[in-house]
């Protein structure tokens, strides 16, 4: 046998992949012959994640809820933010621009445009404010740089662009749904 049975093992605090809260857990499973691999039980949750020095699986998804999101932009949301926790990097890329796009069109852009498009038109039209103009500026380039074929993306890429939709969603559905007067 090469993993311990559940023990108490040497204890490390993580950001929990499943609930999200910061544990820490000295409850889980070590390996015999590599003591840096370890498989810790959340306190919270009880699910366990396998962790190392240098990875944890599952991993954590990057960005936060939003409040008040068509069904529809929900559900692409969530699925860019467990691609980004899943190493899935170029798939949570694509869908943070099918978000984009979705959101432009839904906020009178015309159909059939292309990504960069459809991301001026946010700012042109004041989804974006102005300190935020640096970041449709870096994500052009980014844009720019992956036109003409679907470039594998990294995790930075992946977590920037996640941080931008979730900065834009919010301004676009939350934060006016939260107005006094527009709640039912
Ligand atoms: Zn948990």
């Amino acid at each position: 046998m090469v993993w311990s049975n559940q023990q108490n093992i040497r204890s490390r605090s993580f950001t929990c992949g499943y609930c999200g809260n910061v544990v820490a857990s000295g409850v889980g499973f070590l390996h015999h012959n590599d003591l840096d691999k370890r498989v810790h039980i959340c306190p919270h949750c009880d699910e366990p994640s396998y962790i190392t020095s240098k990875k944890q699986v599952p991993g954590v998804a990057p960005g936060n809820e939003i409040a008040a999101l068509p069904d529809d932009i929900e559900a692409l949301y969530k699925e860019a933010r467990n691609s980004v926790a899943a190493s899935a990097h170029t798939g949570a890329v694509l869908l943070c621009r099918k978000i984009l796009m979705n959101t432009a069109v839904s906020q009178g852009a015309p159909q059939n445009q292309s990504f960069l498009d459809y991301v001026q038109y946010l700012a042109d039209n004041g989804y974006v404010p102005p300190k935020g103009k640096g970041w449709v500026d870096h994500i052009r380039k980014k844009g720019n740089e992956a036109t003409h074929e679907i470039k594998a993306m990294g995790k930075t890429d992946s977590e920037e662009l996640i941080l931008f939709v979730e900065m834009l969603l919010k301004f676009i559905y939350e934060f006016p749904s939260k107005i006094p007067a527009n709640k039912p």
